[in-house]
């Protein structure tokens, strides 16, 4: 391999290939506004988890169009589904409607709830 004079860490690296994409699809075909977002964060800024926690939406919606499926199993037990980040969001997104497919999606695509 050429030696560039740095190297890409493994954690970092996005693997297309591998990534099951499923869940994205499932959300897609149901809700085609989460096409629109354009990840800018306003969804995050007043997310009510985001308050207490770590968890980011604006995060979530992008390693879940990339299929990064662990990441985003775990981050939907934090939203409470109270909805303020689709009030917020200036592409018009569902973002609560997102967030309920998605856990829909990993009950019906993988047969456990989340
Ligand atoms: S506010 Fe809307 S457009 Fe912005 S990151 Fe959130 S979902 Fe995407
Ligand atoms: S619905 Fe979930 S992601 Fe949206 S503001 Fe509420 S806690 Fe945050």
């Amino acid at each position: 391999m050429a030696d560039f004079g740095f190297t890409i860490i493994k954690p970092r690296v996005i693997d297309y290939d591998s990534n099951d994409r499923r869940i994205a699809e499932y959300i897609f075909e149901r809700e085609p506004s989460f096409r629109l977002c354009i990840e800018c964060g306003a969804c995050s800024a007043t997310c009510s988890a985001g308050n207490f926690t770590r968890f980011s939406l604006r995060e979530f919606n992008i390693l879940l169009k990339r299929g990064e499926n662990s990441y985003v199993k775990n981050e939907l037990k934090k939203c409470m589904l109270c909805g303020k980040c689709t009030l917020v969001c200036p592409r018009g997104v569902n973002t609560r409607n997102v967030i309920s497919l998605a856990q829909e999606a990993f009950i019906k695509l993988n047969g456990h709830e989340v």
